[in-house]
């Protein structure tokens, strides 16, 4: 109490310039404003095939909830006698009293879905990329990641005690010079190359099979992000590293897009999960998901397994998709759900976006920093809950909207 109130007059009685950083954040602010790059989150009060926003429903193309599992009837019971069997939360990290019977089975029918010897549990996709990207490397060893990799991978690689090199975008000749380079330097140099399996903002896919070969032949480990591939592509929705034939060393995948869930897990060896578990700082003292999210999750991994006309209703929207709008329309044809249409100029993105808000459509304008500079777009994705109908709806839109421009 004391202590609060000699804070209070302190402060009160604080020359202006003790206060920079209110300035420093008002300036960042306006500067962001000018930009035409103010971000603003959307108080949605229902979000699946359609957005609730400020008393207006919304046909939403803005979801990465691919197969459409967020609102599916079986993964919510699942969390509901998740809630009945385990409580509500774990409480405690892992190591503590956090790690349970539901963390623990989700884990071993991850590892053999996925053809790994282990899978460990995090709370987010960001966490986990932290989590081995400052854990496994150490200030001898090299990353090679490739630069439009998620922030979260780019993050930790700056952070990481590691030296972190990048390449062009899927620029192979750019990987294997790096890789040469390594080599040459040091034979002790260990190198991990990360890449996504299938890349969030274009939807493109990385040519996995020829880095998997390339890292092969320089003796780097190879990892994957499959945020966006798990669950969509491959045999069973096993994924990118399945749909093309290779096995990645370590392998990402995250619970908050097809899964239609939250969290995440590392798929590797027996001994990188011991090490992990010994070391990551993410996973040692953070409280593990709650057993019954964990419940909930292995129902999604049944669900996306069993479920195939998921996958094909998604390639079959995409292809109807491709047909309905007009050619003019510079739409970037893909191999998933994720459907750019590249608009370039910030500001130009945002108003097509409100115009096809006003015409009852969400679908999100995407700035830089989040895609290089003059490459603002927007981000259509398709998911298993749209309808034939929906998807014609999109394309008429799009054509009257786009061509008003
Ligand atoms: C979404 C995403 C993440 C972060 O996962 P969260 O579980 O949402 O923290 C990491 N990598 C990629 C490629 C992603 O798209």
């Amino acid at each position: 109490m004391l202590l609060r109130v000699r804070v209070k007059m302190i402060y009160s009685t604080m020359p202006l310039s003790n206060r920079r950083f209110n300035h420093k954040i008002k300036h960042a602010l306006e500067a962001r404003e000018t930009q035409g790059l103010y971000r603003q989150r959307a108080c949605l009060s229902r979000a699946d095939q359609s957005v609730e926003h400020q008393g207006k429903s919304l046909l939403n193309f803005s979801s990465n909830d691919y197969l459409g599992l967020a609102q599916d009837p079986a993964i919510l019971s699942a969390w509901q006698e998740g809630l009945t069997l385990f409580g509500a939360g774990s409480g405690a990290s892992p190591l503590v009293t956090g790690f349970h019977s539901a963390h623990k089975a989700l884990e071993d029918q991850l590892a053999d879905w996925l053809g790994y010897e282990r899978a460990l549990l995090f709370n987010s996709g960001f966490s986990a990329n932290q989590a081995v990207l400052f854990t496994i490397p150490d200030k001898h060893d090299v990353l090679i990641q490739d630069k439009l990799n998620h922030a979260s991978l780019m993050e930790a690689g700056l952070l990481s005690p590691a030296t972190m090199r990048r390449f062009a975008h899927n620029d192979l000749s750019a990987l294997t010079r790096l890789l040469h380079q390594t080599n040459d330097k040091s034979p002790s140099i260990n190198p991990l190359v990360i890449t996504e399996g299938v890349f969030s903002m274009d939807g493109d896919l990385s040519p996995l099979a020829t880095i998997s070969e390339q890292c092969s032949q320089h003796d780097a480990w190879l990892m994957v992000d499959d945020a966006h591939g798990c669950g969509v592509l491959g045999d069973k929705g096993r994924g990118s590293c399945d749909f093309s034939g290779v096995k990645a060393d370590i392998l990402i995948v995250t619970f908050g897009k097809a899964f239609g869930l939250s969290g995440a897990a590392v798929m590797c060896n027996n001994d990188t999960a011991e090490y992990l578990i010994q070391f990551a700082r993410h996973f040692i003292y953070s409280t593990s998901m709650p057993p019954s999210q964990a419940h909930a999750l292995s129902a999604a991994c049944r669900l996306i397994q069993s479920d195939d006309w998921r996958r094909e209703k998604l390639h079959d929207l995409g292809h109807l998709l491709f047909e309905s709008v007009e050619n003019s329309i510079q739409l970037v044809d893909t191999h998933t759900p994720i459907k750019p249409l590249i608009i370039g100029d910030s500001h130009k993105a945002l108003s097509v976006s409100n115009a096809l808000k006003a015409k009852g459509l969400w679908v999100s304008a995407i700035r830089p920093p989040t895609v290089p500079v003059n490459s603002a777009r927007l981000r259509i994705t398709l998911t298993a809950a749209h309808t034939e109908q929906d998807i014609k709806r999109l394309a008429t839109t799009l054509n009257e909207v786009i061509n008003d421009e």
